[in-house]
């Protein structure tokens, strides 16, 4: 009977509202961009997409989409292995390989099932998975998927990743797993080290770039560029949804043997429908200009670089980063939701985050830089910052 579950809802509901938790969304009414229109009517810039390379609108992206769809249709209608791989999947396939040099690639679609998918058909019982206390929602529910012993260590904290790493010393394999740029705060994984410790306790590497891709490293190709390291990680996965275009889609790259068993054994790619020619034709379009320019890469940079300086010397605390990810923190979880509200109200949209998203008492407002800023758009952003931040007590 409905009527019971019904009234239990409800409940549960009004419950996570008075908690403040609620999670309301704004509606936009323009493509993704820069600068956007929500149903308001009023235009803002926006500081809180993943368009870390502003290709979310890209008229290139839109035009390789377009043709795809002349050429090779609106959707599969199949999963992968039955009658839903073309040609083109192989090639997207390839690009992401040649991008990442590594052996092999299985496209997902979403970064969500790569990540459900990967560590199912590799481990037992027998294994063992040390996880970042930090990691992706994505990887814990793999993770739980997955029979292997379970090892977690403090985020990015090289000295107790080795003491898991000892005490799973008498399991068969060992996998490390990590997010390459933590989404809350921008800090890289210190993925050079933990190589080092796989090699020292016969372990295998996983990064999950869906952050770092694109981003970090001087031509983006991620924290394997960034550590000159490519070729020592087992395993990476990202997503076409950020970075790399924006709209869905996720992959699995590495070793050639694990791809291979994925492509038998991984439950969201043997289940789940395949991606879209749309997607999949704008995604070779996408690593192709990667391959032809680092133009995106060197304006994000730039901008980075130059936003988060300017912010440091307007007095605002900046945890330190290494992405495009600029987390100013206000501590206090209200004035987070104020100072997002009054930045709105200067045509700025940003997001406070609070608990339980990041840790109590670490409130902040999460900027997320990207190619498409002008510096117009940056010099508009920091003015409002340092308005509302005087406003607020935040600076003086
Ligand atoms: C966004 C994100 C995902 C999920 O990617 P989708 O392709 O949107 O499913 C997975 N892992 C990390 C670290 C992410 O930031």
């Amino acid at each position: 009977m409905y009527g019971k579950i019904k009234e239990h809802l409800q409940k549960e509901i009004s419950e996570i509202r008075e908690a403040g938790l609620y999670k309301d969304e704004r509606i936009i009414t323009s493509p993704q961009d820069a600068e956007i229109t929500i149903s308001t009517g009023e235009k803002v810039l926006n500081f809180c997409a993943n368009n870390y390379l502003g290709l979310s609108n890209h008229p290139e992206l839109v035009k390789a989409a377009r043709d795809a769809l002349d050429t090779h249709g609106f959707g599969m209608s199949s999963v992968r292995f039955i009658c839903g791989t073309q040609d083109i999947h192989k090639a997207l396939e390839k690009k992401i390989s040649e991008f990442f040099g590594t052996e092999d690639t299985i496209l997902y679609a979403a970064c969500f099932d790569a990540n459900g998918g990967i560590f199912e058909p590799l481990l037992t019982a027998e294994d063992a998975i040390i996880s970042d206390s930090l990691n992706h929602a994505s990887i814990i529910d793999g993770v739980r998927l997955c029979k292997a012993q379970r090892y977690r260590y403090k985020n990015a904290d090289m000295q107790d990743l080795e003491e898991q790493l000892k005490q799973a010393r008498e399991q068969r394999f060992r996998i490390i797993v990590t997010d390459g740029v933590f989404s809350m705060d921008g800090n890289v994984a210190p993925v050079d080290k933990m190589v080092e410790l796989a090699e020292k306790y016969d372990a295998m590497v996983m990064v999950d770039e869906c952050h770092s891709a694109g981003v970090v490293g001087k031509t983006g190709r991620g924290v394997t560029e960034l550590f000159d390291i490519r070729g020592k990680v087992d395993l990476i996965t990202g997503t076409l949804g950020k970075a790399f275009g924006g709209a869905i889609g996720g992959f699995t790259t590495g070793k050639k043997e694990i791809i291979e068993m994925l492509r038998q054994r991984s439950r969201p790619y043997l289940f789940s429908n395949s991606l879209p020619p749309v997607v999949v034709g704008a995604g070779i379009r996408m690593f192709d200009m990667m391959s032809e320019t680092t133009e995106l890469q060197d304006r994000l940079h730039e901008n980075t670089a130059f936003f988060i300086r300017e912010m440091r010397e307007a007095g605002f605390d900046i945890k330190p980063t290494e992405s495009a990810i600029c987390a100013v923190m206000l501590y206090d979880a209200k004035l987070s939701q104020d100072f997002a509200t009054k930045l709105l109200e200067q045509g700025i949209y940003v997001i406070g985050f609070y608990y339980p998203v990041v840790p109590k008492g670490e409130a902040r407002i999460r900027v997320q830089l990207s190619a498409a800023h002008s510096r117009a758009h940056l010099e508009k952003a920091l003015q409002a910052f340092k308005k509302v931040g005087r406003e607020l007590d935040v600076i003086r």
